[in-house]
């Protein structure tokens, strides 16, 4: 992966998860001052750009996909990232979000805005993203290059894919992570 010559451009964000795995990027720590150097993350809930540049060389999805702000993220990423990486367990095959699959989303609703609330149930209808019927891992919506499973994913595991990508060779996260490591 090249980024002509000056730093490698990388976007994040986050679909439908619990932010672990973008905790587990925060956790290179120390590492994170030397992965400066060679990477200017230039879209994430970790910085303070609110707009996702038309081109970025390495895009990082957390979550699934379940609602349709999800799906337009997720599109808007792949036709500005040349690679896309999926990162975690939730991205990679919907893990926790999609145990909501078995059940019809009118029951799940109804589960969490009123059977399950004791003050004023509602079922909100502004300012939160319609639900899909079902919950998707990334790839069944867009293209993704690079799967890099784990709940979340370990620091040492993201080090390696980053350092992998930015030396140009292409990582194999099966050798350093599994489902639910
Ligand atoms: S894979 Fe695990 S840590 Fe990452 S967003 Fe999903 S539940 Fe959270």
């Amino acid at each position: 992966m090249s980024g002509n010559g000056s730093k490698v451009t990388v976007a994040t964000t986050w679909l439908d998860g619990c932010s672990g795995c973008h905790m587990s990027f925060l956790d290179m720590d120390q590492r994170l001052v030397d992965l400066a150097e060679q990477i200017d993350i230039v879209y994430s809930p970790l910085v303070d750009t609110k707009e996702l540049p038309e081109q970025v060389d390495l895009g990082i999805l957390e979550g699934s996909i379940s609602s349709d702000e999800d799906l337009h993220k997720a599109r808007e990423f792949r036709a500005r990232c040349k690679l896309l990486l999926s990162l975690g367990d939730c991205a990679v095959n919907g893990n926790v979000p999609a145990m909501r699959n078995p059940f019809k989303l009118d029951d799940v609703i109804e589960r969490a805005y009123r059977e399950n609330v004791d003050v004023n149930p509602q079922i909100p209808t502004e300012g939160v993203p319609a639900l899909l019927a079902t919950v998707r891992p990334v790839h069944h919506v867009v293209d993704v290059d690079i799967f890099v499973p784990g709940c979340p994913p370990h620091a040492d595991t993201i080090h390696y894919v980053l350092t992998e990508l930015i030396a140009g060779r292409t990582p194999d996260p099966g050798r350093v992570t599994r489902f639910g490591a």
